[in-house]
């Protein structure tokens, strides 16, 4: 499930910021995963259809809204002082 075309997508490119969201693209497959700036880190399963990635981005931000991870939660993250 992890791999697609037998590959372990190493290498990430440096994330690219589009409207609401930000994602990675593999280098090596071109599998593309979303990214979050607040955590620095990738999140999500790998696409390979950029609309499919924000579709499913959009949809996990809507159960977040439901409860399972307030967004003010990841706002406290990112104004935390360090
Ligand atoms: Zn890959």
């Amino acid at each position: 499930m992890s791999a697609f075309r037998g590959c372990w997508h190493e290498k990430m490119s440096w994330p690219i910021g589009v409207q609401g969201y930000s994602y990675q693209v593999c280098l090596g497959c071109g599998a593309k995963r979303l990214f979050d700036e607040t955590m620095f880190s990738a999140y999500g399963p790998f696409r390979y259809d950029l609309q499919e990635l924000a579709a499913w981005g959009e949809c996990e931000s809507q159960s977040a809204r439901m409860g399972k991870m307030p967004e003010k939660v990841r706002e406290g993250v990112q104004q935390r002082p360090s």
